[in-house]
């Protein structure tokens, strides 16, 4: 059974940013809750990056499983042109509360890149309800990932692994990564090349995207808060929107509820997505203030012109207002800080390593950065053989744990950790392959 199963996977399923002909081997995964995950061999492993990101309160939490339960048991499914329904409505209220100030108008999506490609769009509509319409391209930061689809993908790292499709992206206009440190003093200069470009290029610009304080999978980097202060005023001061990609960053991962709070900004637009269920179904959002929903509804044609078949599934906003409520009753704050803590902690022997470049941790993040690209077949294997699930790319390894983690379940993640960074400075483990997402 287990045989013909993962047979059939190897042959026939595509799995994220794979080979169909020489793809690494994928685990059998039986049943998930709490912090484990439990494959077919009765092996178990600690989800140390809760399943990409989305499980902030661990796998299938009672809560949320009963909440898409029960709305099953009522409806599925309704499409949402026409037609409105208690989850969305319920949702959108929670949503509104916890926001960044301002944001008013919700546009539900069912994926991350889906919401980035709304969020683009929506400036795009701006402007040219302004009558502005060459206004029609996007700045963002080196290093950011957001998404998968095409006009998302234009504003990926340029670097990243994206570069393939570069000859039909439309090409944007792209400053340096954010340089300045979240910790560090502030340094002015860190922003003169973004400012530059944005003033070089103000008349074509819609809209800078970003993704505020944390850069996930461009290269898990946290920059200083002021730089989206001065984004802010820079935005306002050459009349193009800011647009806030917090798909990784929302629902307190990074400390505070979303990122923008740090900064003490707004964005005029904002894409959730990633834990905004708890991860047990995909659902996104783009959340917009008045002033641009007003414009585009009032300006021509007059609609925002999106519409996904499954918009605001009944079930996915079910899990989305149990996960929500779940989280601001939790006391999330003081577990992102506890954990902030230990991953401090525990992963800090790993800067003495000769093969680590860099070690960060910012709320329950933490990131160890190597000087080569590390061997991800191999560490998969030996974390695996650890009893932890992570899934290091490129030069790192990294840890984004469920908030309700044990602090027993954090050491092993961080030892795990640490010590795949001692292997990693031996030969076999940091082979490379060319390419390296994750
Ligand atoms: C994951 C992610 C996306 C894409 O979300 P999908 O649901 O995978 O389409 C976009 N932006 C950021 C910052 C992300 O981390």
């Amino acid at each position: 059974m287990t045989a013909d199963s993962a047979a059939f996977d190897r042959q026939h399923l595509w799995h994220p940013y794979t080979s169909m002909t020489a793809p690494l081997p994928a685990q059998l995964a039986e049943s998930a809750s709490g912090t484990r995950i439990r494959l077919r061999d009765g092996r178990e492993l600690i989800d140390g990056i809760s399943s990409w990101w989305t499980a902030a309160h661990g796998h299938s939490h009672p809560a949320i499983i009963a909440a898409v339960r029960a709305q099953a048991e009522k409806m599925a499914h309704v499409m949402f042109g026409g037609l409105t329904h208690e989850p969305a409505v319920a949702l959108g209220r929670l949503l509104l509360d916890l926001a960044p100030a301002g944001l008013d108008k919700i546009f539900y999506c069912d994926s991350g890149s889906v919401a980035v490609e709304a969020a683009m769009k929506m400036a795009l509509q701006y402007q040219q309800a302004q009558g502005l319409p060459e206004k029609c391209r996007f700045l963002t930061v080196r290093g950011g990932y957001h998404g998968d689809t095409f006009l998302a993908m234009s504003v990926c790292d340029p670097e990243g692994m994206h570069s393939l499709f570069s000859r039909v992206l439309p090409p944007q206009l792209f400053a340096p990564r954010p340089q300045c440190r979240f910790e560090d003093d502030w340094q002015p200069e860190a922003i003169a090349g973004l400012a530059a470009l944005l003033e070089q290029h103000r008349d074509e610009v819609a809209a800078v995207i970003i993704e505020p304080i944390f850069q996930g999978a461009g290269g898990m980097w946290f920059y200083h808060p002021q730089y989206l202060r001065e984004l802010r005023q820079l935005c306002d001061q050459f009349g193009v929107l800011l647009i806030f990609d917090e798909i990784a960053t929302g629902f307190g991962r990074t400390g505070r509820m979303f990122a923008a709070e740090h900064a003490g900004v707004s964005p005029d637009i904002c894409c959730i997505g990633k834990a905004l269920t708890g991860g047990v179904m995909t659902l996104a959002a783009t959340l917009c203030a008045d002033r641009v929903a007003r414009a585009i509804s009032e300006g021509r044609p007059g609609l925002f012109m999106h519409g996904p078949t499954f918009m605001a599934n009944p079930l996915a906003c079910a899990a989305a207002a149990a996960s929500v409520t779940l989280l601001t009753e939790s006391g999330w704050q003081e577990k992102v800080a506890a954990i902030e803590q230990q991953l401090r902690h525990e992963l800090e022997p790993a800067r003495s390593l000769d093969s680590v470049a860099d070690v960060r941790v910012l709320g329950a993040i933490g990131v160890i950065e190597m000087r080569q690209p590390v061997n991800a077949a191999a560490l998969q294997e030996y974390f695996i053989g650890q009893g932890v699930w992570l899934r290091p790319f490129g030069r790192l390894i990294y840890l984004m744990p469920p908030f309700i983690s044990s602090t027993a379940d954090l050491t092993r993640l961080c030892s795990a950790a640490v010590g795949a960074a001692q292997r990693s400075s031996n030969q076999s483990f940091s082979r490379a392959r060319t390419w390296q997402t994750p």
